[in-house]
């Protein structure tokens, strides 16, 4: 098992003004997995990202990876954001954004290798020299993407990273991180509120209920690899399973429509 949540709880704020952001989480990921977790917007996914990454304290439960309490960022994990644009520094080139991280990173192989190896698998080696404004988004996120990976972690967290991209871009980008994984060995954890991309390519599902969340269901894909965009997704067991998904989420979503209504 390399990393376990249990009982995950975080309440934002006491007394009248308290939010129960995440209600009582358990889940595991295997050392190798690619496991989503997908839920409705505001169901508490981001919260239990930033408990699982160490940025942030639970109020309850408790986050172990390979058998160790996680109090800190544990130096094998890596995040990507959704916010690619906040992400970057606006003032250096690709090199550094991808190169500056590791200042403080012990690694055995020579850093400029690792930053040009992570921005060749990318497929940004040309753009090497360029400032992060004279990419698109979608080039902006894989630059995050370099920036992690060059981290060499074993488990990467990813936080909707592909939420403000078209959906071109979107599946390009799908397929990288499909790829990426494989060349890298990586272990990832990706919470989304997309349920094609979840089912597209993860190996597990941890679908959530609405805030305070609690995980309703676990799911195993089994879908064939490598997977293709349109291939996949005709296949019927994608679409079954993607309808699966779609009515436990949309169960979710009715109490508060209906409170709204
Ligand atoms: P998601 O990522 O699934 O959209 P979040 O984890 O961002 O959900 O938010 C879950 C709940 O916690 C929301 O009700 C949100 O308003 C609240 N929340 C998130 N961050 C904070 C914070 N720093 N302080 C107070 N409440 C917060
Ligand atoms: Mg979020």
């Amino acid at each position: 098992m390399l990393l376990e949540i249990k009982g995950l709880g975080k309440t934002y704020g006491t007394g009248a003004t308290a939010t129960h952001a995440v209600g009582n989480v358990t889940f595991t990921v295997d050392e190798g997995e690619f496991v989503c977790v997908v839920g409705p917007s505001g169901c508490g996914k981001t919260t239990l990202l930033k408990c699982v990454a160490g940025l942030l304290r639970p109020s309850g439960g408790e986050v172990v990876l390979r058998g160790r309490l996680v109090t800190e960022p544990p130096d094998e994990m890596a995040l990507v954001f959704q916010e690619y644009g906040r992400s970057l520094f606006p003032w250096t080139n690709v090199r550094n954004n991808v190169l500056l991280p590791l200042r403080h990173k012990r690694l055995p192989a020579a850093k400029r290798e690792l930053v040009e190896d992570a921005l060749a698998a990318v497929g940004l080696t040309p753009f090497i020299d360029h400032y992060p404004w004279q990419l698109s988004g979608g080039m902006q996120q894989r630059v995050a993407i370099a920036r992690a990976l060059a981290y060499q972690p074993s488990i990467l967290l990813m936080d909707e990273p592909f939420a403000s991209v078209d959906a071109q871009t979107r599946a390009d980008l799908e397929d990288l991180v499909l790829r990426v994984r494989e060349q890298y060995g990586i272990t990832i954890l990706f919470v989304t509120h997309d349920i094609d991309e979840s089912v597209y390519r993860s190996d597990r599902i941890v679908v959530l209920t609405h805030a305070p969340t609690v995980v309703k269901d676990v799911l195993a894909v089994v879908l064939p690899s490598p997977r293709d965009q349109i291939a996949t997704k005709e296949l019927p067991e994608f679409t079954h399973l993607r309808a699966h998904v779609y009515r436990l989420i949309r169960r979710e979503q009715q109490p508060a429509e209906q409170v709204l209504a």
